[in-house]
């Protein structure tokens, strides 16, 4: 196909008039709207004003401009139909070769904070029914929608003097992909607020069909394994601290499928404490679950205590903080080998020091200023099967110690209830079926991963015990109820005092017991935190 005629109308100015120069000197007719045909003129390209061609004003501040038989009759009519052919003579129809189209910015006007009224008004109608018109009749027309392409189809212009069917077919995918992940983030926006442009407190609709809109960040050398391709998405309108907003500050090398999956377990576990109130957390994880998690008064505080946990695992593995990192602990983690850190922000000197690891990835989110907002703009989690998605509301909620009940004779004590709280934070980041031992803050023993909740008990004892770390007056936490009293029994042999647990088992009369014949506290949190 060789045009003839293109009707240029752009939001996004950026390289049109090399290109529309271009079109015109390889003998183009060019007709244009409102503003994309003022800058074409005061660049000296010759452009026919769309109101030439309609006959027709643009009207109502532009939201009537291209919407026309003799546009839409110009894009969408069949070349070799003589129907088609007849009716264009009859009327005065032209055909329309090419169609050079990008929309509205709707979502960079709400990302801006602007009005409800300005946002609605950024909803593009007339180009995207010219960009799908032109998609539809690929086999005749050339749908122009991203700069990338200009001058690719340039080349091929001059090349050949036209513009190939492949190409075509290229553009219009492209050009549906865009139209349908426009009208998706404009309904993904319109599900987040009321009637009045407010923000909604209503929860969220699982909608039917639901459409979820990402965009994607880079792709990815590969996925979990070396022979899957992968790529890395963004949700649209997620502005909280999270791996997708981070910045990667320092690394030679990309970051990984695997590095992306594991810091964000390391740092949801990290956001899950505040830094003034609960103290310096700092989780190391390798796998998505951690083998490293502590608080302490300083940031080398907690990755020391971190570290004693699971020093073996804890090599290759992630490390993530709640709180800026400082040069006394960037010292300490230059002396072993790390994939990936990730902190609201690093001091300067902190920063030199872990630059002097030329591959180790350096990530900031930048402070941790929208915690509250968590889940606000992103209130679903996505898991994949195969031939469909389970979708469901995110594990965001944290149990208050007030609604937590003690079940036993014995209340817990002071210490025991800051390690309870401490150590069901950190299980509720752990895969099922998990346990969690602690002591004066720190995750002494973790138990991932088990298909027994007593496996997962013995297991974590046992890593503990060959870490040499004492485990007599610890804590446990488990993430769902205990179904029998083995567990507890478990726990009472390695030196476990109070146990937290959401309740809720048949057997919960027997598990008390236990832990009352143990000289036990126990409290029941009455939410659980599977993890799969
Ligand atoms: P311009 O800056 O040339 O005045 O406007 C370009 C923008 O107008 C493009 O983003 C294009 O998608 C949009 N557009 C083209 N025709 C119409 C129309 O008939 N109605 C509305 N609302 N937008 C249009």
């Amino acid at each position: 196909m060789k045009p003839v005629r293109a009707i240029i109308s752009v939001s996004n100015k950026a390289g049109i008039v090399p290109f529309a120069k271009s079109l015109h000197e390889l003998g183009v007719e060019i007709i244009s709207t409102g503003g994309t045909a003022r800058l074409l003129k005061e660049n000296n390209i010759p452009v026919k004003e769309i109101s030439k061609l309609t006959g027709f004003p643009e009207i109502m501040e532009g939201r009537v401009k291209t919407l026309h038989p003799k546009v839409h009759g110009g894009i969408l009519s069949k070349r070799d139909n003589p129907d088609h052919v007849k009716t264009m003579e009859e009327l005065g129809i032209e055909r329309i070769d090419m169609v050079v189209v990008n929309l509205y910015p709707f979502k960079e006007t709400v990302k801006k904070g602007s009005s409800f009224e300005e946002i609605i008004e950024n909803i593009d109608i007339g180009g995207p029914t010219m960009v799908r018109a032109a998609a539809k009749n690929f086999k005749y027309v050339a749908i122009v929608t991203d700069p990338a392409d200009y001058d690719k189809i340039v080349e091929e212009l001059k090349g050949t003097g036209e513009i190939s069917l492949k190409t075509r077919f290229y553009l219009a995918k492209k050009a549906f992909n865009l139209t349908a992940h426009y009208d998706a983030v404009i309904t993904e926006y319109l599900f987040s607020i009321n009637e009045e442009g407010k923000r909604s407190t209503e929860p969220p609709e699982f909608r039917n069909p639901l459409t979820i809109t990402f965009e994607k960040v880079q792709d990815l050398r590969y996925g979990e394994n070396p022979h899957q391709r992968a790529a890395f998405y963004r949700e649209i309108f997620n502005e909280e601290p999270c791996v997708t907003n981070a910045e990667k500050i320092h690394g030679a090398k990309e970051l990984s499928f695997n590095n992306i999956y594991d810091i964000d377990g390391a740092f949801n576990l990290v956001l899950e404490f505040d830094p003034e109130k609960d103290g310096i957390a700092c989780a190391i994880i390798k796998h998505a679950n951690p083998c490293g998690m502590a608080l302490g008064k300083t940031p080398e505080e907690a990755y020391e205590k971190a570290l004693k946990v699971d020093p073996v695992s804890a090599f290759g593995g992630i490390i993530a903080f709640n709180a800026n990192v400082n040069e006394e602990v960037a010292n300490l983690i230059v002396k072993r080998f790390y994939e990936c850190i990730i902190a609201p922000g690093y001091s300067d000197r902190a920063l030199k020091t872990l630059k002097t690891k030329k591959n180790l990835r350096v990530l900031t989110t930048n402070g941790l200023k929208n915690l509250e907002s968590r889940g606000e703009n992103s209130p679903f989690d996505y898991r994949k099967v195969v031939g469909g998605m389970l979708v469901q509301d995110r594990d965001l909620i944290t149990v208050l110690p007030e609604k937590m009940k003690v079940v036993t004779d014995r209340e817990p004590t002071d210490k025991e209830w800051k390690d309870l709280l401490f150590a069901f934070k950190v299980v509720k980041w752990v895969k099922s079926n998990s346990v969690v031992y602690a002591k004066d803050g720190i995750a002494i023993g973790i138990g991932v991963g088990q298909t027994s909740r007593v496996d997962a008990a013995k297991c974590a004892a046992l890593k503990a015990k060959e870490m040499g770390l004492d485990m007599e007056g610890c804590v446990l936490a488990s993430e769902a109820f205990f179904p029998f009293r083995d567990s507890v029994d478990e726990a009472a042999k390695v030196g476990v005092k109070a146990i937290i647990q959401p309740g809720g088992s048949i057997r919960d009369n027997e598990v008390i017991e236990a832990a009352n014949e143990h000289g036990m506290a126990m409290v029941f949190t009455g939410i659980r935190h599977f993890r799969h």
